[in-house]
């Protein structure tokens, strides 16, 4: 097979979907050829990706005074179903554990669809007076939900590989206000890193949780139009510590229900990563997530092969000192077939080591997220990615930003709602009542996806359905 030919991919434009599919298994991210449909492979180059990204989360969560803890992932029956409310949101997506060997149980066990339940039965054991409060702790484990629509890797699985669920328990219904946009904030510093733009909305009252307070979604938009939801934060106020039970002794003695907060991200932060800087050479990661930084590619020349590959590992050992770097020595492997391999793992720096490079003492260095090459001499050569990959992610973020800007619209009235919704997330002034936004949904057949909150007031707009004052900004589109 040619070169070129076995790192070919559909054009994204054309069709994002395949694309996708097609990059995660070229990049070598995820094998989907697994026995059970909607459960994927991670091979370690992906499960590499995104170890980082969830490094990146656990920083925010540690500086922020969150604790890691780990709940097992069997949950009784009855424990599930003491919170009716709870089971309501994922009845239809629950795996049971009904019969242990020959045996039948007693009583089914649940794998985890998330861990509100578990964790506060048995922090009800935990948590006794206001100095055990405020706790904030958070575990990252797979979290098991039945998908019924159909399955797409990352997007919409069987199994979230990497469930990162925070949980927070709170005195007050004020300080669990407090910790929301904590929780808003952390995801916000999160996904900036990622180099991923969204908006933060808030969910409608009639599509809250059953069992929330309210809600916040942080959202972006993929090439093929549809949102996605990237984390969700949520405030539970005291409602699910009454279901289980969940109280601590003030200072005047009383026993008060605790206040609580969770909020999640999964796999999908990956997903959009991908979705959005990818390119059809394949994966454009950004510096800071992706597993190898530099990767150098010796450029053999008849003759010349020894002093090539010792100038080439001397390099190796310069940029090492400061990068994570791979020298590339697979002799089987020609450097087109190597360059090609590289740019689909979407590591942000290549450099050339060949025949003249040896002679002037520099090296060729090639960006991926440009696609350009420039030489640079070898005293010179830190310094110079340092400053490259400073470049590189101002540059990502930059193009990100006018991505996003491309696939989202403002609009004032219906009959341009209706028209320049293709494909993309249409924002429009909104009075609030769930009334006018049925009609919305009606009209379009998308759905509501959150809404600003007063971010128009005393901007004297009109609701696009009824004309009254629209202190709210929604946001509607097709969705994952
Ligand atoms: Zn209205």
């Amino acid at each position: 097979m040619s070169e070129k030919k076995a790192f070919e991919l559909t054009k994204k434009e054309e069709d994002f979907s395949r694309w996708f599919d097609e990059v995660l298994f070229k990049a070598s991210i995820l094998d989907e050829r697994y026995p059970v449909k909607g459960l994927y492979v991670w091979l370690p180059y992906g499960y590499a990706i995104m170890e980082n990204i969830m490094s990146v989360m656990e920083r925010l969560l540690r500086e922020t005074g969150h604790k890691r803890v780990y709940f097992p992932s069997i949950v009784p029956e009855s424990t599930l179903s003491r919170e009716f409310r709870f089971i309501k949101g994922f009845e239809n997506t629950i795996y049971w554990i009904t019969q242990v060997g020959l045996r039948k149980l007693d009583e089914r066990l649940a794998l985890r669809p998330t861990s509100e339940a578990i964790m506060y039965e048995v922090l009800s054991r935990w948590i006794k007076s206001y100095s055990d409060l405020p706790l904030r702790i958070y575990q990252i484990v797979p979290a098991y939900r039945y998908e019924t629509k159909a399955t797409r890797p990352m997007l919409r699985v069987r199994e979230i590989t990497f469930f990162k669920e925070a949980h927070t328990f709170h005195v007050t219904f004020e300080e669990a206000v407090e910790q929301v946009k904590l929780g808003v904030d952390i995801y916000k510093k999160f996904y900036d890193e990622l180099l991923v733009p969204y908006i933060v909305v808030k969910t409608p009252p009639w599509d809250t949780f059953p069992g929330a307070r309210y809600n916040y979604d942080l959202v972006t938009i993929l090439p093929d139009g549809k949102a996605l939801e990237l984390g969700s934060v949520i405030n539970f106020g005291d409602l699910f510590a009454k279901a289980y039970d969940l109280q601590y002794t003030d200072r005047d003695g009383k026993k008060k229900y605790v206040h609580t907060t969770s909020f999640g991200v999964s796999e999908r932060s990956l997903a959009s990563v991908i979705a959005i800087h990818g390119d059809n050479r394949g994966l454009v990661l950004p510096p800071k997530i992706s597993p190898i930084k530099v990767v150098i590619v010796p450029i053999p020349f008849k003759g010349f092969e020894k002093e090539i590959n010792n100038y080439a590992s001397k390099v190796y050992s310069l940029v090492s000192s400061s990068y994570t770097c791979e020298l590339d020595l697979i002799e089987d492997e020609k450097p087109g077939y190597k360059f090609y391999k590289w740019e689909m793992k979407g590591v942000p720096v290549r450099l050339e080591v060949g025949k003249s490079e040896v002679e002037e003492g520099s090296v060729t260095v090639f960006r991926r997220d440009i696609m350009e090459r420039t030489r640079v001499s070898e005293e010179e050569l830190l310094p110079y990615l340092e400053d490259l990959f400073e470049d590189m992610e101002e540059k990502m973020r930059e193009k990100a930003r006018r991505y996003f800007e491309s696939m989202i619209v403002y609009v004032e009235d219906v009959e341009s709602l209706k028209s320049s919704m293709q494909n993309k997330l249409v924002s429009f002034p909104w009075c609030g009542e769930k009334g006018c936004a049925l009609k919305v949904e009606e009209l379009t057949g998308y759905s509501m996806i959150g809404y600003e909150e007063d971010s128009l007031s005393g901007k004297s707009k009109g609701c696009i359905v009824c004309g009254k004052e629209a202190p709210h900004l929604a946001w509607m589109g097709r969705s994952y």
